[in-house]
């Protein structure tokens, strides 16, 4: 049977074959190879194939490469030692001085924070817009455009990119599109196949699964994989260790079993919150009033993620969302996603902080906006915490 013949949950489960009889992948600690001669050596550092050092390349590292890229329907993938080395070297690999960046205002903090400052200093410009309007990312395009990176679903309000047609936008522009896809993972969308250059993934949220473990991968098409392994793990250093390749991997092997438990989780909460007349609003991809439910029923597959948005309703939301989130019980207060228990975080008092409220509420972040990264607990259990605690 060729990989086509079979479903995304048989291809999580087998993972690539490994060497030999051995089932599963070995694990090489070593960071350097002996050369039999000089003719030998000279031959590996030509591109013999012979191994040569554990930044160039681990048998750990290259198996759940194989892994993702297999998931994500590409020809290649490089893993990276967090999703930041993924995301930074993506767009280290992709634009120099002078050049720019269209980014959506909505996106992982870390990643306006790279573009905002290291970046900016090298000469990188990058315009900020509303990614959910397809419109919005076509009218920032310049004639220097290389790179478009978008987030679907967005952190923290779960605003969705029309991947399809922003990949429509690039191929215009002769730019690059990149979809962080981290709050999907593939089991719930493959950017890719709608038109997407590049994928990636903070691997240490739902792809490592059990929240022990850091890093990134990116998927795509050979060559751009190459170059960007090339840039961003053995010049700059972004480097997986074998023994995280290895949790990682092992991860994918339940993927498609854990985001099924969690997404149909998250998506019996959204409903009961969006009944509640405690809650103010809700915002999950799958619900029938998130403003994108067609686009996400386009986009996405088999559920629509575990991630969730709520408001307390009432009329001092930063006070009703902080005693909300500190009454929780058995949802731990911490950040992250993609563990196998649920996670609450309050963006006003934490990740959001630093913004006014004015802003925040320009970005859609309301004070008392929490937010579930829900896990693969029993339903009823997450429900009666979450309904004791809003009292
Ligand atoms: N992208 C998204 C959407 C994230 O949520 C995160 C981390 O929270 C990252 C990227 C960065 O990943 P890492 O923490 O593995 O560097």
């Amino acid at each position: 049977m060729t990989d086509d013949d079979l479903s995304f949950d048989t291809l999580a489960a087998h993972g690539p074959s490994a060497e030999g009889d051995a089932l599963g992948p070995a694990l090489q600690l070593t960071t350097a190879y002996r050369f039999e001669d000089a003719d030998d050596a000279a031959g590996r550092f030509a591109g013999s194939g012979g191994e040569i050092y554990q930044r160039w390349r681990n048998p750990s590292v290259v198996h759940f490469e194989r892994a993702v890229a297999r998931l994500e329907g590409a020809e290649g993938a490089v893993a990276f030692g967090s999703g930041m080395g993924a995301i930074s070297s993506v767009i280290g690999a992709t634009v120099g001085a002078g050049e720019h960046v269209v980014a959506p205002l909505s996106v992982y903090a870390e990643t306006a924070k790279v573009l905002r400052g290291p970046f900016a200093r090298l000469g990188v410009r990058t315009t900020f817009v509303d990614a959910t309007d397809p419109a919005a990312v076509a009218d920032a395009i310049e004639p220097d455009t290389r790179l478009i990176a978008v987030e679907t679903p967005a952190n923290p309000v779960l605003a969705l990119t029309d991947v399809a047609a922003v990949a429509a936008i690039a191929r215009e522009a002769g730019a690059t599109l990149m979809v962080d896809s981290t709050f999907a993972t593939p089991y719930h969308q493959r950017p890719l196949a709608h038109g997407a250059d590049l994928v990636v993934h903070s691997a240490t949220k739902s792809i490592g699964g059990h929240g022990d473990v850091l890093g990134g991968v990116v998927a795509g098409a050979r060559a751009r994989v190459d170059a960007i392994r090339d840039h961003g793990v053995r010049s700059m250093g972004a480097v997986l260790a074998p023994h995280s390749a290895f949790l990682l991997d092992r991860g994918l092997r339940t993927l498609a079993l854990r985001m099924a438990r969690a997404s149909e989780n998250a998506a019996e909460l959204a409903r009961r919150l969006e009944a509640d007349p405690r809650i103010g609003s809700v915002s999950y991809p799958g619900l029938p009033s998130h403003p994108q439910h067609e686009l996400a029923k386009r986009q996405m597959e088999r559920g629509f993620g575990a991630m969730v948005a709520f408001e307390v309703a009432g009329d001092e939301p930063l006070a009703a969302g902080r005693r909300l989130y500190d009454r929780l019980a058995l949802i731990v207060r911490a950040v992250s996603l993609g563990d196998t228990h649920t996670l609450v975080t309050h963006p006003a008092s934490t990740t959001h902080a630093s913004m006014s409220a004015e802003q925040r509420a320009a970005a859609g972040i309301g004070d008392g906006l929490l937010r579930l990264a829900v896990g693969i607990e029993a339903v009823e259990d997450l429900w009666r915490d979450l309904d004791r605690a809003l009292g």
